[in-house]
């Protein structure tokens, strides 16, 4: 019997999205190996975030103090650790964003446990615990098991399904023992970026563009606009410095799984399509008819993309 902690992410007392589908992963491992799933939120005012996760059928324990208002992975990591220790966690699961990323591995050498990151599907049979993770930009799917008492891995959300609401809940506050001025950190400022637009990870249809714009992203986000899209770009895009860099998708970007995917003057390289392949449709507009991201492509058009975007927005508004 394994427990499984499932560590959440919350910002100013709203839990992400991404936290569901690592509750789905943990409820795999579970189901699996016969063990029960709690959860943690760490956080200062947190308390909405901890309500919203045990609303969906799992126990949370919420650890609530000042010190863990930002997220640190130096202050948030004991907490993990203490919180593992009191569910008898054998397993420790996070979604793989930025904050789990950071966290993770961090929380893991506080536990001596091996780690998984970007797990993509959960396998194995008889009680034993397969993750099948990508190496080489999603070239190779590797199938790993961990075998430290206690472990870790991190889920792309974009591959589990949220979990849904359930009854069951609990919210439980735990004591925060750890002490600001030991900490070898300290948070300074967070740029956060504003946009109207919905958050690129969670959005339903994403407008992306690449070197082909020459850095004129007019179109392109006009169209997203009328869509009600996220705006992507390719590495190239942002290593010329055209857009920001939360914008890039890809093998070091971001992982997206939308509706919609409109590919423009983005060639299809691997490391690009390592983070948009999970799209449900992918239209892709390129000038030159031999370009990769034609073969993935549900839909394609060869055109330049300064004049099929401005007809493609015509033909929207026109119904
Ligand atoms: P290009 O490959 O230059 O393609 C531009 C395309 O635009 C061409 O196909 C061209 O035909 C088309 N085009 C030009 N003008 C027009 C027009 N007017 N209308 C329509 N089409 C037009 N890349 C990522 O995107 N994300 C990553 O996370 C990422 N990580 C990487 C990690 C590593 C370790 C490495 C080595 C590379 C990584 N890259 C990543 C870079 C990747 O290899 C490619 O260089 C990059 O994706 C190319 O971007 P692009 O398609 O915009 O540019």
């Amino acid at each position: 019997m394994s427990n499984v902690l499932v560590i959440a992410e919350q910002s100013r007392g709203t839990l992400r999205k991404a936290t569901l589908s690592a509750l789905t992963a943990a409820r795999e491992v579970a189901r699996r190996t016969g063990g029960g799933v709690s959860a943690l939120v760490l956080g200062s005012g947190a308390g909405a975030a901890a309500e919203e996760l045990a609303a969906h059928g799992v126990p949370v324990r919420l650890a609530d103090a000042p010190v863990l208002a930002h997220p640190l992975a130096e202050a948030h990591a004991p907490v993990v650790a203490e919180a593992a220790r009191a569910a008898g966690a054998s397993w420790v699961v996070t979604a793989a964003t930025s904050y789990g990323k950071d966290l993770l591995p961090r929380a893991a050498v506080a536990l001596g446990a091996a780690v998984a990151t970007e797990v993509l599907a959960i396998a194995g049979d008889g009680g034993e615990i397969l993750l099948r993770r990508p190496m080489w930009a999603g070239n190779v799917i590797a199938e790993v098991e961990l075998r430290t008492a206690v472990k870790a891995f991190s889920v792309r959300p974009t591959e589990f399904a949220p979990a849904a609401r359930a009854p069951g809940g609990s919210v439980t506050p735990m004591a925060v023992a750890v002490d600001a001025a030991s900490l070898g950190t300290r948070f300074v400022e967070l740029q956060e970026v504003k946009s109207e637009r919905p958050e690129l990870t969670d959005a339903r249809v994403v407008v992306a563009g690449g070197r082909g714009t020459k850095g004129d992203f007019g179109p392109l986000s006009a169209l997203a606009d009328d869509l009600g899209a996220a705006v992507g770009a390719s590495r190239a895009a942002v290593d010329a410095g055209w857009v920001p860099n939360d914008w890039q998708v890809g093998q070091t970007g971001k992982v997206v799984a939308p509706d919609l995917y409109v590919a423009a003057g983005i060639s299809g390289a691997i490391q690009h399509v390592a983070g948009m392949k999970g799209a449900k449709v992918i239209v892709a507009i390129n000038k030159d008819a031999d370009a990769p991201i034609f073969q993935i492509a549900d839909y394609g058009l060869v055109a330049d993309l300064f004049q099929a975007v401005p007809a493609l927005r015509e033909r929207l508004k026109a119904g």
